[in-house]
């Protein structure tokens, strides 16, 4: 060691650090000459502050804060005092500089970051309380400056970076510690890529084999990977081009842990995890075409590939907690596989990669940052408060930071992880399909509890099982997860299924008796007759006794066949009154023709087409605004301010695209989206403005906004819509709110 030692050439050595100092100068490129004085006089003084000490790899300490320095700067996007800080941020704790000296030197807000770093030890201890009262004391700091924290992270991500020369017991410490609680907090400020950097290391010391594997499988499929994405990007590329958009495309590789985690959760090997990359189109536009230029290549995209609207993810109108904005939509490749394509503009993307700094600089503009100080405060509240100990306070801060994700202990000890609001049904069929059809309970922390009970982060739950039990319909409310829903729904088929021959003999029975056929015209006619839209249905009603079958005799029964009634004479509308006052008029506006003194436009509650019965309300100071006789605010309109309202009628040779929205309605079912979707591409001359998708208990709801010429042109839609199966209703949308 020593003779190693003696034999390390100082002068080269001093000049390869002056390398690395340049090169964090060189990150760092909106400095004044001030600024460059105080980093140097930084770097000077942690130079000389730490020139006897060397890493555990043997190189000289001072690489480490000039490096996390450059984090600090190249990676989320900090300024000087962030520099500065991070040079000095261990030379209180592991040298003779005091924090006095630090203050002569730099100020006091350098002090007061420095004191904060310094309070924030490397490794927690291993009792839970001490640890708590730590984290707590780091996020305290947050409420003086955020600094310090974005300074921590760095710190940590260098240490796991050069965290191969470490002793292994300390390895699997600071690596399991990071998981625990650094990557979720880089996540919660939105540092994206230094949160999936801080997993992936930990994941490489927690789990080597694993992380090798993955690592090798993403490695040995990267030519055929690569192929692909150009053969896919080509035809997006050269529209953009063609359209005069200024874009980059990035293909963002999905993280070592993030593949291991999806597949662990969905049950998959590798090879089926399908979004193992996704392409990102990054545009060079203005704030105020971002949101219309998104969507303007989210239409070229999905013109070359089908879409899937339920992966449809629009951050952009509502950005999420953290700042993050982003257009993601996942499509069809012609080779069947599906590839998420995330859409975003220049600054987006800045903010998604280096988190809060990048929403600083991009202050005036819009962004959520509201939200964010909302969450500061929340924290600040919960820390301000007398009667919450450390553990409460780190329970509760832990709650936040995984909002979307709790973790949940077995008996032994190992950790499974479940999205917010998981339940003990959801950890019983997280386990094993059998676990959770017999369940009856569980205890959590040794206390007993309902099947129905909501999992907080830290639980540890034994699940309680009986041979009796079987799974009910109440059951899909208990649970969150996809799976545990799939696999009571599919139990509940089964039953249902068995339940529903029962029903179907039972109605044999009935029909013999007086003397109907047991054919399919006969059971259609009963489903209509019963509102029913499935046999199945029916019969497992009729089992359970849900319908009367002694009104059969209301049927007309000729020859063993059940006769339909007559068609449903459909009543005329009624004529409001008021609407006569109207037609009584004289003035007429003509839509469609160039007035030159009328200014009028279509009212935003129910967007009129033509062909639509409308009628023009005189506004204040937004001229004419047209209204459909059947706006949910014409009533109001014509009863109150009929002097107001004046005749209009359409001049019909005017074609141009109109906005109308449509709501679609019916059963939840596998490729009925895939089915409206096809409708509006394939339909000639419709253009979809968005749409989206819910589904609730098995009912889902549809909601688009198309591009149609008139009334005529967009039924025709609609009709086309209500011959898919499984849709029930298709509705034209108009608008509750009053603004006219
Ligand atoms: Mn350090």
């Amino acid at each position: 060691m020593e003779k190693e030692h003696l034999n390390i050439d100082l002068e080269k050595e001093r000049k390869e650090i002056l390398n690395a100092f340049r090169g964090l100068l060189r990150t760092h490129k909106r400095r004044t000459k001030e600024d460059t004085r105080m980093i140097r006089k930084a770097f000077d003084v942690s130079v000389e502050a730490h020139k006897e000490m060397r890493r555990k790899s043997g190189e000289p300490y001072i690489y480490h804060p000039i490096a996390v320095a450059r984090i600090c700067a190249e990676e989320m996007g900090l300024g000087t005092t962030a520099i500065v800080c991070a040079l000095l941020h261990d030379t209180v704790e592991d040298t003779h500089i005091t924090l006095d000296d630090v203050e002569d030197l730099f100020g006091p807000k350098v002090r007061l970051i420095i004191d904060g770093l310094t309070k924030i030890p490397e490794v927690f201890d291993e009792s839970a309380s001490v640890q708590a009262e730590n984290f707590r004391k780091m996020v305290l700091t947050i409420s003086d400056d955020i600094r310090v924290v974005l300074i921590k992270l760095a710190d940590r991500l260098h240490n796991m970076r050069t965290l191969e020369s470490m002793r292994h017991d300390k390895q699997i410490k600071i690596a399991s510690e990071t998981k625990f609680l650094y990557a979720p907090l880089a996540h919660r400020l939105g540092l994206y890529s230094i949160k999936s950097e801080l997993e992936d290391l930990a994941f490489r010391y927690t789990e080597p084999e694993i992380y090798a594997d993955i690592k090798k499988k993403l490695k040995s499929t990267e030519d055929v990977r690569n192929r692909f994405i150009r053969k896919f990007t080509q035809p997006i590329k050269d529209a953009l081009l063609h359209e005069g958009y200024v874009f980059k495309i990035k293909v963002r590789t999905k993280s070592i842990s993030s593949i291991w985690k999806k597949m662990k959760t969905k049950g998959i090997p590798f090879e089926e995890v399908y979004d193992i990359f996704a392409i990102r189109i990054i545009l060079d536009t203005p704030v105020e075409l971002e949101k219309p230029d998104a969507w303007r290549v989210y239409s070229i995209v999905t013109d070359f590939y089908q879409p899937s609207p339920d992966r449809l993810r629009d951050w952009i109108s509502t950005p999420r907690a953290n700042g993050y904005e982003s257009l993601h939509t996942t499509v069809m490749s012609p080779t069947g596989k599906w590839v998420e394509v995330q859409i975003r503009s220049v600054r987006m993307d800045e903010i998604a990669e280096k988190g809060l700094a990048a929403h600083y600089r991009y202050k005036e503009s819009k962004t959520s940052e509201s939200k964010f100080d909302r969450w500061i405060s929340e924290i600040r509240d919960l820390m301000e408060n007398p009667d919450s100990n450390a553990m409460d306070f780190i329970n509760d801060f832990k709650l936040n930071l995984f909002s979307d994700e709790i973790y949940i202990f077995t008996p032994k000890g190992d950790l499974r992880v479940l999205p917010t609001g998981a339940t003990i049904l959801d950890f019983a069929y997280d386990i094993h399909t059998d676990i959770g059809d017999k369940c009856i309970g569980a205890k959590v922390n040794n206390r007993l509890v309902p099947l129905s009970y909501q999992l907080i982060s830290g639980d540890q739950v034994e699940i309680i099982t009986s041979s009796k039990q079987k799974p009910n319909e109440e059951w899909t409310r208990f649970v969150v997860t996809a799976r545990a829903k799939q696999k009571i729904k599919s139990s509940l088929n089964e039953e249902r299924k068995n339940i529903a021959q029962d029903g179907r003999e039972i109605l044999e029975r009935k029909f013999k008796q007086h003397n109907i056929r047991f054919i399919s015209e006969n059971i259609t006619m009963l489903e209509k007759f019963y509102k029913i839209s499935t046999a199945t249905e029916l019969y497992y009603r009729i089992a359970k006794g849900k319908i009367d079958l002694a009104k059969l005799r209301e049927l007309e029964n000729k020859n063993g066949i059940l006769q339909s009634d007559k068609p449903e004479v459909k009543k005329p509308k009624k004529t409001k009154d008021v609407f006569s006052q109207i037609d009584g008029k004289k003035d007429t506006i003509l839509i469609g023709d160039d007035f030159k003194d009328i200014e009028y436009t279509m009212a935003s509650c129910c967007d009129p087409l033509p062909g639509d019965k409308v009628f023009g309300f005189v506004t204040i100071s937004e001229g004419i605004k047209i209204h459909r006789y059947s706006c949910p605010n014409a009533e109001h309109l014509m009863s109150k301010m009929a002097y107001r309202c004046i005749k209009a009628t359409w001049k019909n040779s005017d074609l141009r695209e109109n906005v109308a929205k449509i709501t679609v309605h019916g059963i939840d079912r596998l490729g009925i989206v895939n089915r409206l979707t096809e409708i509006i591409s394939n339909q000639h001359n419709v253009n979809m403005k968005s749409i989206s998708f819910e589904t609730n208990d098995g009912i889902f709801e549809g909601n688009m906004t198309v591009l149609v010429y008139d009334t005529e042109h967009l039924e025709q839609l609609m009709r086309k819509f209500e011959q898919v199966e499984g849709v029930q209703r298709v509705v034209r949308k108009s608008h509750e709110e009053k603004s006219f």
